[in-house]
């Protein structure tokens, strides 16, 4: 062939870009090679055109058009060569069978029509089409929608006509790719927006390309931030792990990440972001990229906060609670032994807390918890904590620096602070708080053993006020006892082994029995008999005491009132409270409710109270007894003499009773200082209109002086010592003989 050469290297481009447009049009993957198949068309469609037109114009007459429209009809793209008077149409093979049509049957303007997408006989359009350096047409073939792009030119200019040459690319498989592609890249953004993920990349280190996520998570105006911008709107202590991020390259190549908190631009707060990010290294042809995602985890990390809040805040004072104490208190104790530190602990209680919170009410108790645990906050040293262990019980650990006055000194300045706390109409009412203390490491063999000893410091001022006592070895047997005493005593209120004994009370001018107190025992299933003494105090200090007592004033009234039913003499019930029954705010009530259900008249119900009890909280305790009074219970002061011993206050308080002291009867026969003081108080006392009894008589002497001194009544082991209910009905007929003989014979 003479024009052998060009069309043979024609051939070979069309070929070599049939091969690339092939295999680009196997990797679906990349948007790139959608752009590269694109230029690769338009090259390979002007090569084809050029090339043929050179062949159809110059070697026209050499070239055997048959040998032409072979070369065509063989050619893997799709080809036709048609006049603008549509008398010449030839189509190759290629497409043809695109078009789908019988070319014989088939109309071959209407053919050619359908191969460029456009109307028959639009002139329009095909001038169009003609003027267009590159052409789209789009057709529908049995499978579907096929899409070719067309470049045409004149080969042959006539007076009449003009030959064209279009040279197709079908470009269907593309628009499917192109389609995919822009598919997928919806859904990957969609998914980012769903996830909430937003992306930074660099290639530089100094300038991020932020995905739309970004944007919205950074507030900024723009896809491209600066890195001192971005690092500007980090919270200052995470500056340090984004910087190392981007610095740091991970020859790995491993994800990595960091949390930090990002102050939205123009935000007034941080929102924390975990940042997932990766250093690609560059290569000689493609640039280093550093990116990563930005995950708004704000949520989870309140979420944390509120956690570790529940475990280791106490809600009430919102400093440390136990919990908290604990772990910091055995990290420091670990630390202890290895820097040779040492800590002081000091464990402090609320005095009658319970009587408090019962009084003035959970409002005000929660008020005087939450400033006593502001007061203590205050004496918080580096490196030390304050904590509420539970209830009113709060902890203080404090750096030693070989000061052995630091925790007494600390303790008073705590009371003296806590003694100025007001309570709002509860005026009347001191505070004070008392503190056992402990060292560690040389107190115990962990935080909780030093903890424990501080503990046992505290309970060993059993009860009394405003004391701070340090720890001692010594200490240790004693309230292990006591602890144990306490669990014993527990189980003991459980199985019934409280028994109330009654101990006889006689009229000194008939020797008549006009009542009986009520004794509490604790009776061991071996049958051994545990005096109140030994176990009173610790049921006060452990709470137990309320059980107790509302067993003593039920099991008393009954009692009484079963004697009353059984025909004894009726006679006044006398039982004992401790401060911490008598300042209950419903003790009225409790009371009320014992006397309805055992329907004991009031009046034969009395209440014990020790001076030294009436007078800790006087205006309370005047209101207290006024209301029991109101309901017509007697009252007695038990233990006159022994307190405070101020015969003013029996103008204050409203008792029906006094008890002299066991002390000044014990040796009133001899000793006169004794009976003066008897004398005198009787004498007062009835001025009062006080009735008084005299405790402890245990000899006829003892009781004629005190019938002489004018005392109405007489209690001790001359008329009977304290014994269980069925003892005091052999009493009652007893007494009843006595008393029956003496009045038969008053001389
Ligand atoms: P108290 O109320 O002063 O009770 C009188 C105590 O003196 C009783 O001791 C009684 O047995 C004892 N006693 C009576 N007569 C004589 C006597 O002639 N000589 C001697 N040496 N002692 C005599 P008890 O029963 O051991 O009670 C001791 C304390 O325990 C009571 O003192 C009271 O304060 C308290 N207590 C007793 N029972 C109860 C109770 O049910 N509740 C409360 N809260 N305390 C109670
Ligand atoms: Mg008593
Ligand atoms: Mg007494």
């Amino acid at each position: 062939m003479k024009f052998g050469n060009p069309l043979a290297a024609a051939l070979v481009i069309t070929a070599a870009t049939v091969l690339i447009v092939s295999y680009a049009l196997r990797q679906p993957d990349s948007a790139l090679l959608v752009i590269i198949v694109y230029i690769a068309t338009i090259i390979f469609l002007s090569i084809i055109v050029y090339f043929i037109s050179k062949i159809y114009s110059k070697h026209k007459s050499s070239v055997d058009p048959e040998d032409f429209i072979e070369i065509c009809e063989d050619l893997n793209t799709e080809i036709a060569i048609w006049s603008d008077d549509f008398s010449l149409i030839i189509m190759n093979k290629k497409l043809r069978d695109l078009i789908g049509i019988d070319y014989e049957k088939y109309d071959k303007k209407e053919a050619l029509f359908t191969a460029f997408g456009l109307k028959k006989e639009n002139g329009e359009d095909i001038q169009q089409f003609i003027k267009s350096p590159s052409y789209e047409s789009s057709f529908k073939n049995p499978n579907g929608t096929v899409s070719i792009a067309w470049s045409t030119s004149l080969v042959k200019k006539r007076k009449k006509r003009s030959v064209f040459l279009s040279t197709g690319f079908n470009l269907t498989e593309l628009k499917k790719m192109k389609n995919n592609l822009a598919s997928a890249n919806d859904f990957f953004k969609s998914s980012m927006e769903l996830a909430e993920i937003g992306l930074l990349m660099s290639s530089d280190k100094k300038k991020f390309v932020a995905s739309p996520e970004a944007v919205k998570m950074l507030g900024i105006k723009n896809s491209t931030i600066d890195v001192s911008v971005l690092r500007s709107m980090i919270h200052p202590n995470d500056r340090i792990h984004f910087e190392r991020a981007v610095k740091y390259v991970d020859a790995s190549g491993s994800v990595n990440s960091i949390e930090m908190q990002i102050k939205n631009s123009g935000g007034s707060s941080y929102r924390w972001y975990n940042f997932r990010y990766k250093s690609i290294k560059g290569t000689a042809n493609t640039a280093p990229l550093f990116g990563g995602a930005l995950i708004d985890v704000t949520q989870e990390h309140e979420k944390d906060i509120l956690i570790e809040r529940l475990a280791y805040i106490d809600e009430v004072t919102e400093i440390a609670n136990r919990n908290k104490l604990m772990a910091t208190g055995q990290e420091l104790y670990d630390t202890c032994n290895v820097l040779s530190h040492s800590y002081w602990i000091i464990v402090l209680d609320i005095d009658r807390f319970h009587i408090v919170n019962d009084t003035c009410g959970y409002e005000n108790g929660n008020y005087i918890l939450k400033n006593f645990a502001h007061i203590l906050y205050k004496f918080v040293t580096p490196g030390g904590i304050a904590a509420r262990i539970s209830g009113d019980n709060f902890a203080l650990i404090l750096k030693d620096y070989g000061d052995d006055d630091l925790p007494s000194r600390t303790a008073r300045s705590i009371q003296e602070e806590f003694a100025k706390l007001a309570v709002d109409d509860f005026e009347a009412i001191t505070l004070s708080c008392s503190a056992g203390f402990s060292k560690m490491p040389s107190d115990g063999n962990s935080f909780l053993d030093v903890m424990e000893h501080a503990e046992f410091a505290l309970k060993s001022a059993n009860g009394s006020q405003s004391t701070i006592i340090g720890y001692e070895p010594s200490m240790h047997d004693s309230i292990i006892g006591r602890n144990e005493l306490e669990k014993a005593l527990a189980l003991a209120i459980d199985n019934n082994e409280l028994q109330l004994f009654y101990q006889p009370k006689i009229d000194l001018r008939t020797g008549k029995i006009m009542g009986v107190e009520a004794l509490i025992r604790w009776i061991k299933p071996d049958g051994t008999v545990i005096k109140p003494d030994s176990f009173v105090p610790v049921a006060e200090s452990s709470h137990l005491i309320g059980k107790i007592s509302e067993f003593v004033l039920n099991e008393g009234c009954r009692q009484n009132k079963l004697w009353q039913k059984m025909g004894y003499p009726n006679i006044v019930m006398s039982i004992n409270f401790t401060s911490t029954d008598f300042y209950q705010a419903d003790l009225k009530e409790k009371v009320l409710e014992a006397l309805a259900k055992s329907k004991l008249d009031a009046k034969w119900l009395e209440v014990e109270l020790t001076e030294t009890l009436a007078l800790s909280d006087i205006d309370f305790a005047v209101s207290q007894m006024n209301k029991l009074r109101e309901l017509g219970v007697k009252l007695a002061m038990d233990d006159f003499g022994t307190g405070y011993s101020s015969l003013s206050y029996l103008q204050i308080l409203p008792i029906t009773l006094l008890k002299l002291d066991r002390s000044f009867i014990t040796d009133i026969q001899h000793d006169n200082i004794a009976f003066e003081i008897v004398s005198a108080v009787i004498r007062i006392a009835k001025s009062k209109k006080i009735e008084t009894i005299a405790e402890g008589i245990e000899n006829k002497e003892q009781e004629e002086i005190l019938r002489q001194a004018q005392c109405d009544y007489g209690q001790g082991y001359l008329y009977g010592k304290p014994m269980p209910a069925e003892k005091m009905n052999e009493f009652f007929e007893e007494n009843a003989k006595i008393t029956a003989n003496i009045s038969d014979n008053p001389n």
